[in-house]
């Protein structure tokens, strides 16, 4: 993995922009290059400071931070846009430059039986397209790219709750070859119907993703049952802009009519240690991130749901529409 962090780009949209104070904000696993983008910024006379929040997509752009601190302008690092904002952000993407061909040659023995195939990648991957589709189509595949619906910032890109762009492709397509990391597959298989297989770029790897399918149903089913049983239920939300997956409001209604004495929670971010002290609480409905409830199922103690399996443990949807619709 060669990280480009695009630096003649950034420099050049900071000189066009003339920024003073600038609150930069780094995808998790980029946020030990700081120094070095810290002296980019800096060189240009624009002060420079580092949101230590965690930052897992482009849902979490810290505008609330940007103005506590008084900054003109957010530069957003590792994620495309993923929601317009009033308050003026500079998203730089990232490119890896990896040589794909001995990953691509690995993948093919998984999509042998498939003449046609969804493709979607993460965003670090995008310039790579045009390579990526011609090594499949020079062996005979058909390569359709996911849609362009929901957040997604392009075709293909795939992001890991909007799957709206693979559901559109689902019945042209016999497989999704999904090239990133197992947290976008794994979202993919959750929501489509056909067969996904995750090249998975950090690990070396390529795989099938129908193992994890299976396991990941079980414990929704659980928690929907925990919740069905819940006296005490706290719903909870979050402040960052772009995880709003539901109605609080309604939820809060729907929860009462079905006899649960129900709460809000709000929070910058749902982790276990936040919801220890409401311990009175039997089960949490989350309509932040999706796929905290369904990712980190181990790391809570008390059933975290989301939205539509809320709906089902109510009996306003049966557990079917869930999987016809997909669970993400
Ligand atoms: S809501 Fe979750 S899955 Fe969607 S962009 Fe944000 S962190 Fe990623």
């Amino acid at each position: 993995m060669t990280l480009d962090f695009e630096k003649d780009f950034l420099i050049e949209e900071l000189k066009k922009r003339k920024p003073k104070k600038v609150l930069v904000q780094l995808a998790e696993g980029i946020k030990k290059n700081s120094p070095e983008i810290s002296q980019w910024i800096e060189e240009l006379g624009i002060e420079c400071i580092f949101s230590g929040e965690t930052c897992w997509g482009a849902c979490s752009v810290s505008v609330q931070e940007a103005e506590a601190i008084g900054a003109d302008l957010i530069v957003h690092f590792g994620h495309a846009q993923f929601i317009p904002t009033d308050f003026p952000i500079l998203y730089v993407e990232v490119k890896d430059h990896l040589d794909l061909t001995p990953l691509l040659e690995k993948s093919l023995p998984f999509i042998e039986k498939y003449k046609t195939i969804g493709f979607s990648f993460s965003i670090q991957h995008r310039h790579d397209l045009k390579g990526i589709t011609e090594f499949f189509e020079k062996r005979g595949k058909k390569v359709i790219l996911s849609k362009n619906i929901g957040n997604v910032a392009y075709e293909g890109h795939i992001v890991g709750c909007q799957y709206e762009g693979l559901k559109a492709i689902q019945n042209e397509v016999e497989a999704f070859v999904i090239m990133g990391n197992q947290f976008h597959s794994m979202g993919a298989v959750l929501a489509v119907k056909k067969p996904v297989i995750l090249i998975d770029v950090y690990n070396d790897d390529v795989r099938g993703m129908e193992g994890l399918r299976n396991k990941i149903l079980k414990q929704r089913v659980i928690s929907i049952e925990r919740l069905k049983e819940a006296k005490n239920v706290g719903i909870i939300i979050e402040i960052k802009p772009g995880q709003q997956f539901g109605s609080p409001k309604l939820l809060l209604k729907k929860l009462r009519d079905a006899g649960k004495n129900a709460i809000v929670i709000t929070m910058s971010e749902l982790t276990p240690d936040k919801i220890m002290n409401f311990y009175s609480i039997d089960a949490f409905v989350e309509l932040a991130c999706p796929r905290i409830a369904l990712d980190d199922y181990a790391k809570y103690e008390k059933p975290i749901l989301t939205y539509r399996e809320a709906l089902v443990a109510i009996g306003e949807k049966s557990w079917d529409d869930i999987l016809e619709a997909g669970i993400v």
